[in-house]
């Protein structure tokens, strides 16, 4: 692990985040999973959106704007955002017109002991997510996949859909993550730039990337502010329509 001062010093800006666009934009052609055969130069751009679909869509604008193909996995059991949302509705709507979708999908959630269970719970949130915002989705990533005990997830496809977090595309890609806000083994730019790489899968998480840098606790507790102000929001202006008094004391 890094030390705490050099976590701190990363550069997870958005300014920095289009440069590194462009860098992967010159070596590399975006490529979806089902499309990752075989082929060299090749990125595959992945997102999970554990805690903010705000910042995914923000960060997936960019990306189109750039001409950048990404998929961003979708949770339905976010502890930090709530899929089913009208509000969330709306921004996962729009991030599935510049981007891909998938579904984040958490196995502790549920009581699985089998891949038919495996698949059998899978299967209900996809459904779920193609409902909410009506396009078809045909890959999912583990969210924890640590924590899964008692069954290997391991296969390229369960059900019909793709596992993005086969260990195929940690193996057959130089894999690189920002998993808790900060680069824990090489940096993607590090990665971007050597020659040696010619297949990429970067799993980067929205809530990292933000205007300025921060602290990855920091980040976290923007998000989380965010969201809890907005609720705020909808309380006092649901009240104040409906001429209702709105004690605070
Ligand atoms: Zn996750």
């Amino acid at each position: 692990m890094l030390p705490r001062f050099e976590i701190v010093s990363q550069d997870f800006t958005v300014a920095n985040y289009l440069e590194l666009l462009d860098l992967a934009k010159k070596r590399f052609r975006f490529v979806q999973y089902a499309d990752s055969q075989d082929s060299e130069n090749i990125a595959i751009w992945r997102h999970d959106i554990d805690i903010s679909p705000h910042r995914a869509l923000a960060l997936a604008k960019l990306e189109n704007e750039k001409g950048v193909d990404a998929t961003y996995f979708v949770q339905l059991t976010s502890r930090f955002y709530n899929a089913m949302e009208e509000d969330v509705i709306r921004v996962l709507r729009h991030l599935s017109k510049v981007a891909h979708i998938g579904l984040h999908f958490d196995p502790n959630c549920y009581k699985i002991e089998t891949i038919e269970d495996f698949c059998e719970n899978l299967s209900f949130e996809i459904n779920v997510l193609q409902k909410l915002i009506a396009v078809p989705v045909d890959a999912f990533s583990l969210h924890n996949p640590t924590l899964v005990q008692g069954i290997a997830l391991n296969d390229l496809a369960y059900c019909g859909l793709i596992n993005a977090s086969a260990p195929h595309f940690r193996e057959a890609f130089v894999y690189c993550s920002d998993s808790n806000g900060y680069w824990r083994y090489r940096t993607l730019q590090n990665v971007l730039m050597d020659e040696a790489t010619s297949r990429v899968h970067a799993l980067t998480h929205p809530c990292w990337w933000q205007e300025e840098i921060m602290p990855p606790r920091k980040r976290v507790a923007r998000c989380v502010e965010g969201r809890a102000q907005a609720s705020l929001n909808y309380y006092d202006n649901l009240l104040a329509a409906n001429g209702r008094k709105n004690e605070n004391s």
